[in-house]
């Protein structure tokens, strides 16, 4: 399609998009008393308008049954999360049995790693990304030395080449080929959350499962944005947070997803809880721990009911839309995006240069070459929630669920407003 940097293209764009209805759903902060352009799904996605009705109606049956909701709320709540596993299997691709909702990201990645990290003197090593997210360093980094080891020695990680911006699978591959036999284990964010870039997931986990890894993914800034097919690409693990692209609140409960493989396996050690033992058996309280045989064998504590419901209220979104739906608008919005941001380039006669590579989800990340803090003030000033790393990169996420190619249009006239009046 030919792209046109113009209003009423960008809104016929807009009434062919079959996915625009759902603007409504979703509550807009507002600036300048209008819907602000909101590019920061990608790290507190919004609140939409259903949520409230989950979070009453939790409110009204501990109100009105206290404890009785365990068992008689109109969803208990000893099983409540088990409703989740079905549209989170559907949005990672994996069997309900293998997901489990609970904590939050870097404390249920740290459960992970109990189980899928057991260093041996011969295989000892983590391969991961460099500058990873850094709750993920800093959680190797313990973990590493929790078993009596020295991140020096067993943290790989994986270097972008000399003035690029962005990791090369065949750089992977063979930096997993070179630890061989050392590596343990292999832990990489999905989507890296500073350049946007998607990793090749299946392949990589093909490479680290075939040399004896075990291969574990953050899937942060990749669930509910990029296609995941968990299962068939026999990931051993995998843990999400749902407040990004999953729209689900700040701080959030978070997902797990363990490989059918390991499912009911009595030799894979586990920090273990009450909620994780099978239900027929809990209540009689006795001391002997029968793990249920899902992932949510990890569960430890009783789940927290008033965050899984807006969990619940999202993901009854992302069922009736899909996400065939989403990543085709995603990439039409984000390569609409890519065009606008062209076109004002050329108008200012500026630098932008675009970091995020060819494999891409939702974000785009961009160097504003020349610009600093002020253009950003004036963004949000005007509306616009961007993102802003030190010097001048900007990340921007049109999610498509709530974004319009409008927003995208108006956007670019902000941006060349921004930059002239300097
Ligand atoms: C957002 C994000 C996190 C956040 O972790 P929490 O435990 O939810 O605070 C972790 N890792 C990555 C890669 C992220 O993008």
């Amino acid at each position: 399609m030919t792209y046109q940097n113009t209003l009423e293209f960008a809104q016929q764009l807009d009434d062919n998009d079959s996915l625009s209805k759902y603007r409504q759903e979703f509550h807009f902060p507002q600036v300048n008393g209008k819907d602000v352009i909101y590019f920061t799904g990608n790290s507190l996605g919004l609140q939409p308008k259903r949520t409230q009705k989950f979070v009453d109606e939790v409110m009204q049956d501990w109100r009105e049954l206290a404890v009785e909701g365990h068992f008689y709320a109109d969803k208990p709540w000893w099983d409540y999360h088990e409703r989740l596993a079905e549209g989170l299997g559907r949005v990672v691709g994996a069997k309900p049995e293998e997901i489990s909702v609970m904590n939050t990201l870097t404390v249920n990645l740290h459960l992970l790693m109990v189980s899928f990290y057991r260093p041996t003197s011969k295989r000892f090593k983590i391969l991961c990304e460099e500058k990873a997210f850094p709750s993920d360093q800093y959680m190797l980094q313990s973990q590493v030395r929790f078993h009596g080891l020295d991140p020096k020695d067993a943290i790989v990680e994986v270097k972008k080449r000399e003035g690029e911006h962005f990791w090369r699978t065949e750089d992977i591959l063979a930096k997993i080929n070179e630890h061989g036999e050392e590596l343990a284990l292999i832990l990489i964010g999905g989507v890296n959350y500073y350049n946007g870039q998607v990793l090749d997931i299946k392949t990589i986990t093909q490479a680290g499962k075939s040399i004896g890894a075990s291969v574990g993914w953050d899937l942060a800034h990749a669930v509910g944005n990029v296609e995941l097919k968990l299962h068939d690409w026999n990931a051993d693990f995998a843990a999400w947070c749902s407040y990004k692209y999953m729209n689900s609140g700040p701080g959030n409960a978070s997902g797990i997803f363990v490989h059918e493989q390991h499912l009911g396996r009595k030799d894979i050690p586990r920090f273990e809880g009450w909620w994780g033992t099978k239900k027929e058996t809990r209540f009689l309280m006795e001391p002997k721990f029968d793990p249920i045989e899902t992932a949510d064998a990890w569960q430890v504590s009783n789940p927290p009911i008033l965050s899984l419901a807006p969990y619940l209220a999202s993901l009854e979104l992302f069922d009736e839309v899909g996400m065939d739906a989403l990543i085709t608008k995603r990439k039409q919005i984000v390569a609409y995006l890519e065009f606008v941001l062209h076109e004002i380039d050329k108008e200012v006669e500026s630098t932008f240069e675009v970091i995020t590579p060819e494999q891409r989800g939702c974000q785009l990340s961009v160097f504003l070459h020349g610009e600093g803090r002020a253009l950003f003030d004036y963004l949000m000033k005007n509306g616009v929630i961007t993102d802003w790393r030190e010097p001048n990169v900007i990340r921007l996420a049109p999610a498509p669920f709530y974004c319009s190619y409008t927003d995208m249009y108006n956007f670019g006239q902000i941006l060349k407003r921004g930059i002239l009046q300097k």
